[in-house]
């Protein structure tokens, strides 16, 4: 049997592909594939059995076979995620590189009344009270542009109950396969004609969506080099996690919960705010063996601290003769590693202005107690480069505008945070490669960094599809 569409990766981007295809036309052959389980299977063995260690698989790999289940299979990386789905065009993505920004705002809201459509709650945040108006013209006055966005937290059970309705409805049109991985894309005289598994089978189609997510992004990478697709890389940002009293936080958490400022500093880089936490915990991610800061925060008030953290992220670009952001990025935390051995560091703002390293004495003399224990008081100056440093101290300062006492000597920095990026095929602005048919989309493409926009990067690429068959 040959499909109209061959969809590869059943989150946001490919799933929401898939439902606009059924509305489109309910004639339509497609078929739906992930590597990881539908949404029935998604169980972490560590939380089922209440183990403390992901198990050992038959492959001798950590994990599920074929692929994690909390970041793989239907609903993609985000479906055990609280959900939190902004509408906006400011952030979550770079769709508006290849689209009209109303079309790209369009096609979110559109993806916004389906969730709506399959129960997720009326409530969405307002961003334009008079409060948020006086903080808003407090950054632009040194500055800062602050993000709006409205804001609809799904939840995480609701956000499950969601994605288990649309998978029911798809179901019922659309084939789908599960623990399915493609292993490579069939091509002939530069169009595509189906995809290889990695069983050995082979499934034909005229058009292949490759909506693949951060998980697949180095696959995605591989097939386009093997097609000859150039990539671009995309940016990477680097910098710290800072954490202060919530008393200092207290306008911010209360009015907008997370504040997104935007700051363009005298070396002319950008610095975002990013992933606010209030009364939270600042954590060590383990990025493929590269120890990171990231922050987060219970829901329950009882599991709480009185410190909120929110990141501070330098967007870093290369070009020639080097261009490997992610590599870079990975040297720069690695080195913070090596000097906290095998930790990440934790400074006191004030020793940072000082130029001086921050000890365990000074630490425990300072007035915001660290929420992360094993954190190693050092210095960030050995690590981070200057203007990265430089960038941050800017952003820093032009904060404690808006939010006074955040610039004080007891503010702690942790570091290093990174947030790493696929790289971007090169495509048209239908979102299809120089392969004929060939289609891509979502994170795994490095065009989308959030819900919001994966689903309408699928939507559009299904319409666009639509379009032309
Ligand atoms: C913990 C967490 C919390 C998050 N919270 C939020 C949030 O609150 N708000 C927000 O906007 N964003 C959030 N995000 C980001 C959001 O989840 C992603 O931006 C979004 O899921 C990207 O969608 P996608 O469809 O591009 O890729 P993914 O969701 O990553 O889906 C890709 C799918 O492709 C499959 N796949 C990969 N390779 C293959 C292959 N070779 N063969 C078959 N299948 C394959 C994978 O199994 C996966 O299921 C969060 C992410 C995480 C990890």
């Amino acid at each position: 049997m040959k499909y109209d569409c061959i969809i590869v990766g059943a989150g946001p981007a490919g799933a929401f592909c898939a439902y606009e295809f059924m509305q489109k036309n309910k004639d339509l052959k497609i078929l739906l594939i992930d590597k990881g389980h539908d949404i029935y299977n998604r169980k972490c063995p560590v939380n089922e059995h209440k183990i403390d260690k992901c198990p050992i698989n038959k492959l001798g790999i950590s994990g599920c076979n074929p692929a994690c289940s909390i970041t793989n299979g239907f609903g993609g990386a985000g479906a055990f995620s609280d959900g939190k789905f902004n509408i906006t065009t400011e952030f979550g993505g770079w769709l508006t590189d290849y689209l009209d920004d109303r079309l790209v705002l369009d096609l979110i809201k559109y993806v916004d009344s389906i969730n709506l459509k399959y129960g997720a709650t009326e409530e969405i945040t307002n961003p334009t009270t008079d409060k948020i108006r006086d903080i808003e013209r407090r950054g632009l006055a040194v500055g800062l542009k602050l993000l709006r966005s409205q804001v609809r937290h799904l939840g995480t059970e609701k956000n499950l109950e969601i994605l288990t309705k649309i998978y029911e409805d798809l179901a019922k049109q659309v084939d789908m396969r599960f623990k399915t991985e493609v292993a490579d894309i069939l091509v002939k005289d530069n169009k595509v004609y189906g995809v290889l598994l990695r069983n050995g089978e082979e499934i034909y189609a005229d058009n292949v969506f490759l909506a693949v997510g951060r998980d697949g992004s180095t696959w995605l990478e591989s097939i386009c080099k093997k097609n000859n697709i150039h990539m671009t890389h995309n940016q990477v940002d680097i910098g710290v996690r800072v954490e202060t009293n919530d008393v200092i936080m207290e306008e911010i958490n209360k009015n907008l919960y997370e504040g997104k400022f935007l700051f363009r500093t005298s070396v002319g880089t950008i610095v975002r705010t990013f992933c606010s936490n209030p009364s939270g915990h600042v954590v060590v991610e383990n990025h493929s063996g590269t120890m990171l800061a990231n922050g987060h925060a219970y829901a329950s008030k009882s599991l709480g601290s009185n410190n909120t953290n929110f990141a501070l992220l330098v967007s870093h670009r290369f070009s020639e003769p080097f261009d490997l952001p992610n590599e870079y990025a990975h040297q720069v935390s690695k080195l913070a590693n090596e000097l906290s051995c095998g930790s990440i560091i934790v400074q006191r703002y004030g020793d940072i202005c000082k130029g001086r390293r921050s000890t365990q004495k000074r630490i425990d003399e300072g007035f915001v107690k660290p929420s992360l224990k094993e954190a190693v008081p050092g210095d960030l100056g050995l690590v981070l480069p200057y203007n990265t440093m430089k960038s941050i101290i800017e952003m820093i300062e032009a904060l404690d505008h808006v939010t006074p006492g955040i610039a004080n000597e007891h503010t702690l920095f942790y570091g290093v945070e990174a947030k790493f990026y696929s790289a971007r095929p090169e495509i048209k602005n239908n979102f299809e490669t120089k392969i004929e048919g060939l289609y891509v989309g979502g994170d795994g493409a490095g065009l989308t960094r959030g819900l919001a926009q994966a689903g309408a990067n699928g939507v559009y690429v299904a319409r666009c599809i639509v379009d032309k068959l």
